[in-house]
């Protein structure tokens, strides 16, 4: 079992004042990266090995992919649903992909960071840029493909999206791409072990 000494680590700026008597808050690790270059085969892993870190659960207007469960990979919400979260100012980021609209309730991220936990964004570009606008210390990491051929093939190989939404997610791959540097840390996802070596060392010692 690994131990992790919370001592030496960096805070990403949402530490609470130094007083002794003010609690600790938790840490804000944003993980952008496109469709299909495995953030979300490389958050199972690393979950597995931290299952302290807490993931936040996303709204989306997306169709359910075969096995996914509400409430657990997203909650499914109608667009109307997810317009009124908008308006009621709920969401701490939102933005729209491939024909959908995606937001992290704000609620429960805040909760989870008052409780000194450390929470997960799995986003995209634009809500990742939001973010670096309201939590500017937050951890900012990358995951890159090894090809742009390679993501295609596991976009495919995963087989659970139609042909027009792989041409979506492809085209829009390419600006997010080309925005891997804005990020923190750039983590190229070809060998899994090698990648998640670097994702931990990138959360935990870097
Ligand atoms: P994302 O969450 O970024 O959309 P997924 O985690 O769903 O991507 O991964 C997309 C597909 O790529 C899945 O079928 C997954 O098993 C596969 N995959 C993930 N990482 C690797 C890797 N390092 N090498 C080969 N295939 C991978
Ligand atoms: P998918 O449909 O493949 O699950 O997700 C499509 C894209 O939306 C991915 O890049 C994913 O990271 C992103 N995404 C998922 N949840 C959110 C969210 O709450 N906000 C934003 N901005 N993007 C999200």
């Amino acid at each position: 079992m690994t131990v992790i000494s919370p001592a030496p680590l960096p805070t990403f700026g949402l530490d609470a004042a130094p007083e002794s008597t003010t609690p600790r808050l938790g840490r804000l690790i944003v993980f952008t990266g496109p469709s299909g270059v495995g953030k979300g085969t490389l958050l199972r892993s690393l979950r597995q090995r931290y299952p302290m870190l807490r993931l936040s659960v996303s709204a989306t207007t997306r169709a359910p992919r075969p096995g996914e469960v509400d409430g657990q990979d997203y909650f499914f919400v109608s667009r109307e649903a997810f317009q009124e979260m908008v308006a009621q100012g709920e969401l701490l980021e939102w933005a729209e992909f491939a024909g959908n609209l995606y937001g992290t309730p704000k609620r429960e991220v805040l909760k989870q960071i008052e409780a000194g936990h450390w929470v997960i964004l799995e986003i995209e570009l634009e809500g990742a840029r939001q973010v670096r606008e309201t939590f500017p210390n937050a951890l900012q990491l990358f995951v890159l493909p090894p090809s742009l051929e390679e993501l295609e093939n596991r976009i495919r190989l995963r087989g659970k999206d139609a042909d027009d939404a792989i041409a979506r997610r492809l085209q829009r791959a390419r600006v997010e791409i080309d925005a891997a540097s804005e990020f923190d840390r750039q983590i190229v996802n070809d060998d899994l072990e090698v990648a998640l070596e670097q994702l931990e060392n990138a959360i935990f010692r870097d």
